[in-house]
């Protein structure tokens, strides 16, 4: 994993008026999303897109469909069109053109892979076998860094937090294969039929690589053993929150020292870290607990565990029946998924991830024009404007840190669309040997890239996104905020929509990455990307008693029977969905002055229209498995609570749908809470 990045998790952009040429042929709001059985005051999620979900109830193949995903679906169709137009004439031996053919073509060749089933991946199990000590371990461990998984911890290059100028080699806690320590310590019923489908799964792969029955599944135990031991010493979600906690930067001979399970020097060989005089261990208490838990780990057990990292990585990309493996348990299991997403779509997802931006520059010269750019970048600075006024006003802020957060606001790189330069894929070989082997030579690639930046300054006009994405992300390091061209597209931005729509789509958007600079995480980097404490004692103490409140209002929320929302893990994200919200709204209402005001449209306000347009985005149907991974997982609100929840707390919101008190989306004045 590269440096964190705050995501909106989905998003959009639109602006009326802008982009000429784009006629999309959908409707601002389209009447079929809406619920009128139901009214605004009583559940405002279910008023504005309880039609939507009716209509597009889940596929066997999502465990999550909403209108995000729907836009996603759309994009993927652009994208296949692209390497259908690739394949219609012939491509230069090496080009990127090629490269890009090729990878989707061994993707889809199931023939080849079936027929070679395990063997891609055999002589990388037998360097495995062939570990005997720590030193051919650590060389083992190092080559798979590069190129196919990440054993035992996560490492990277990125922006050095208190010196953000500069890179920094970076180690992170990692080793597990289930996303989350919880699902290795819980003993709640549902997690333990988890377990018992992962150890199955572990117990199949191993089978499927040429082990005896009850080798596989001795070693599927081992292998959960030694993960759950691992687990044992993982910082739990929620502290991994804490900015703080996790920079604990020392010299890396001090690292090395202290947490001598590897051989270091072989590893660093292996994986070419050579600069570094410096690194950021991240979690500390992790790297000590794996130090004395590996030091009585025999290495027998440690290879069994290193071969189902590697047959794990490997599984979707060899023979079917690793494939329908890895899907039983990560689809089925654990997101409750009932059939797998046709191979060209998993096909394609490579293309993207491998030769992303060869496939960005593509996409972009087909679908993005240079219209949506230019309006883009003059909605960001609107909402910019209104941001600052919006701090200016702050009752709970004190002018000393006003002024240091508007310094911080007038500071944000503005990335919109695709990058100035783009990468160049000439290093990366694609050939017909195997999928895997592509793959890997992909990670290799990859890897390279990454360890350019050991020991330079940060590279500020990278992206940290391909073009193609539908999403968006703020970066606290280089203070950016990112919006690639693929969320500019309806519902998110919609040239045939009003104003109100737009801003209550890409509007509330550009606000939420905003708002990232100052939630709970981002507000301890100043305007030049470092940890500093740039706030006053007093002010921080406000800010935090006020991120409270939205924690315990969170807290209360119930996902799922008795399952509750974990409002401390989601407050980034809560901050910023408010904060967008609130933005855009007055960049909106800023538009509007000395205007006339907006005729009604399909019998709604203009006010009502920014709120409907908002809730759209967020429209979606989830299987219950779904919502408990996500629930641990993933640091965004579902969709029902970034609506709901976050507008319960608006007081604009209240006077466009006439909420009273006595309605079940009523708040009563002194328990609602806006930060920003
Ligand atoms: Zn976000």
């Amino acid at each position: 994993m590269k440096n964190f990045m705050l995501t909106l998790g989905v998003a959009a952009m639109a602006f009326a008026g802008c982009a000429q040429n784009q006629d999309t042929g959908k409707p601002a709001i389209d009447m079929a999303n809406f619920d009128n059985t139901v009214s605004p005051a009583d559940d405002f999620y279910q008023y504005a897109c309880g039609g939507w979900m009716e209509a597009n109830p889940l596929t066997p193949e999502y465990s999550r469909y909403g209108i995000f995903d729907q836009l996603d679906k759309e994009n993927q169709e652009k994208l296949k069109e692209l390497i259908e137009e690739l394949n219609s004439k012939p491509q230069e031996e090496g080009s990127v053109g090629a490269k890009i053919q090729m990878m989707y073509a061994m993707g889809l060749d199931s023939l080849k892979r079936n027929t070679d089933g395990a063997e891609p991946v055999l002589s990388q199990m037998q360097e495995i076998d062939l570990v005997s000590d720590k030193k051919t371990l650590s060389s083992v461990v190092g080559k798979m860094h590069v190129e196919s998984s990440n054993p035992f911890f996560n490492f990277y290059i990125g922006a050095d937090e208190k010196n953000s100028t500069m890179n920094l080699l970076q180690f992170f806690q990692g080793g597990l294969s289930m996303g989350d320590r919880d699902y290795y310590l819980l003993d709640d019923e549902n997690t333990l039929k988890i377990r018992n489908a992962y150890r199955q799964y572990i117990e199949r792969l191993f089978t499927l690589a040429g082990y005896e029955a009850a080798n596989a599944a001795k070693a599927a135990e081992t292998v959960l053993g030694l993960e759950t031991e691992i687990a044992k010493v993982s910082v739990d979600r929620a502290t991994r929150r804490d900015v703080h906690k996790n920079y604990n930067k020392m010299t890396v001979k001090e690292f090395t020292t202290k947490y001598n399970f590897m051989d270091w020097e072989v590893f660093f060989k292996e994986t070419g870290i050579c600069k570094s005089v410096e690194l950021n261990a991240g979690q500390v208490t992790f790297f000590d607990g794996l130090t004395k838990l590996l030091k009585k780990t025999s290495i027998e057990t440690q290879k069994e565990y290193l071969k189902f990292k590697l047959l794990n990585s490997a599984s979707n990309y060899l023979s079917d029946d690793f494939v329908n493996a890895n899907f039983d348990f990560y689809g089925r299991t654990l997101q409750g998924k009932e059939e797998l997403q046709p191979r060209w779509k998993s096909s394609l997802a490579v293309v993207n991830r491998s030769l992303a931006e060869a496939f960005g520059q593509m996409y972009v010269e087909k679908y993005f024009p240079a219209s949506s750019k230019e309006k883009m970048v003059e909605m960001v600075a609107n909402l910019q404007n209104a941001l600052g006024e919006r701090i200016e006003a702050l009752e709970w802020m004190s002018d000393e840190t006003k002024g240091k957060a508007k310094e911080k606001l007038g500071t944000f790189i503005v990335k919109v669309g695709y990058p100035d330069t783009w990468k160049d894929y000439s290093d990366l070989e694609i050939r017909n040997d195997s999928y895997w082997a592509n793959i890997c030579r992909a990670n290799v690639f990859s890897h390279k890239e990454m360890m350019k930046d050991e020991g330079e300054p940060v590279d500020r006009t990278e992206w940290g996104m391909s073009p193609q994405t539908v999403n968006a992300y703020y970066n606290p390091t280089t203070n950016e905020i990112c919006f690639p061209a693929a969320i500019l597209q309806p519902p998110f931005f919609n040239p045939n929509a009003d104003d109100a729509v737009n801003y209550g789509g890409i509007g509330v958007v550009i606000g939420h990455e905003m708002t990232h600079g100052f939630d709970d995480q981002g507000r301890n980097y100043d305007k030049d990307g470092n940890i500093s404490a740039w706030w006053t004692k007093e002010d921080e103490e406000k800010f935090n008693e006020r991120a409270e409140v939205l924690v315990e209002q969170y807290d209360k929320i119930v996902v799922l029977d008795s399952l509750h929302a974990d409002g401390r893990y989601t407050l980034g994200e809560n901050i910023a969905d408010q904060g967008g919200l609130l933005v855009a709204y007055q960049a909106y209402m800023n538009t509007l002055k000395g205007k006339e005001i907006p005729a009604d449209i399909d019998g709604f306000t203009y006010s009502q229209r920014f709120y409907i347009g908002y809730a759209n985005l967020w429209a979606q149907n989830l299987r219950p498995q779904e919502i408990m991974r996500r629930t641990k997982t993933d640091v965004h609100s579902l969709g029902k609570w970034r609506v709901n929840a976050a507008l319960r707390n608006i007081d604009d919101f209240y006077s466009a749908f006439g909420i009273k008190e006595g309605d079940a989306m009523y708040l009563a004045p002194q328990e609602r809470i806006n930060i920003w």
